[in-house]
């Protein structure tokens, strides 16, 4: 199987999703992408107080390549998992390409582009990227309407746990940032994928640029953006939460339609 050794790798960032806080990690950041070996790759945890206002030290994007040192983590069962040295990743992380060409983008995903969410759910993987059939609409659920465990574990945050993470990770930044990142209210599409037997979902997304334009402008500006994107040729990076298996939409691809 993998070595737990630390080996450096370069990968192209598929999506970065907006801090998650749990009592016992605290909030970060999980960036997911695809390595050079066509292999897909969950990297956590990254500290979200390193991407955010006065402590920020790390700045990468969407489709930049990036190398960084990585290894398997070792109490995650998800293949696709891989940890990152949080207390000295601004130092070895680089960013040494970018794909800016939606072209070029749409060829490099093409490889990756699963059949459907029924597919995925069957198999062991904890990563994917679909194609939504049809977009039926975007949501805000309020908190009592939400049923799924691993849905409300991630949108629980307290103050405490946040502070106990940074506390553990760097003494300096929780000096200087005090202020955690506002809570994830729940905010999803509500779609078919291009299974034969889709029934339908409704999925959480987590994806960074959606929830922070929901903290900037709120709901409607929101809810406008998400469905302006289904005409254009819109994709799904999905991926499950460690407890419960849960799918939930971790980036947006949304390339123009071809001509
Ligand atoms: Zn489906």
């Amino acid at each position: 199987m993998h070595s737990r050794e630390w080996e450096s790798e370069t990968i192209t960032v598929l999506t970065k999703t907006y801090p998650e806080c749990s009592k016992k990690y605290g909030c970060l950041v999980c960036t997911a992408g695809i390595n050079s070996e066509g292999k897909w790759r969950r990297l956590y945890p990254f500290p979200w107080a390193l991407f955010w206002g006065k402590t920020q030290k790390l700045n990468f994007k969407k489709w930049d390549l990036i190398t960084l040192p990585t290894r398997k983590r070792a109490p995650d069962h998800r293949p696709e998992s891989f940890e990152v040295r949080p207390t000295t990743i601004d130092q070895e992380l680089k960013v040494v390409d970018h794909i800016g060409d939606w072209d070029k983008r749409k060829q490099f995903l093409q490889p990756f582009l699963d059949a459907d969410l029924e597919a995925l759910r069957g198999s062991d993987r904890s990563l994917g990227l679909v194609k939504p059939k049809e977009i039926y609409d975007f949501m805000q659920k309020d908190r009592q309407r939400i049923t799924d465990p691993d849905e409300e574990l991630t949108l629980e945050r307290t103050e405490a746990a946040q502070q106990l993470l940074l506390i553990d990770i760097e003494p300096e930044l929780v000096k200087k940032s005090r202020t955690p990142p506002e809570p994830l209210p729940w905010l999803g599409y509500a779609f078919t994928c291009q299974g034969p037997n889709c029934k339908g979902h409704e999925m959480m997304c987590i994806d960074w640029e959606i929830q922070e334009l929901f903290r900037k402008q709120r709901f409607e500006k929101t809810r406008e953006k998400a469905l302006w994107m289904k005409d254009r040729d819109l994709y799904f990076v999905v991926g499950t939460t460690w407890r419960f298996k849960t799918w939930m939409i971790i980036g947006l691809f949304y390339p123009p339609r071809a001509a």
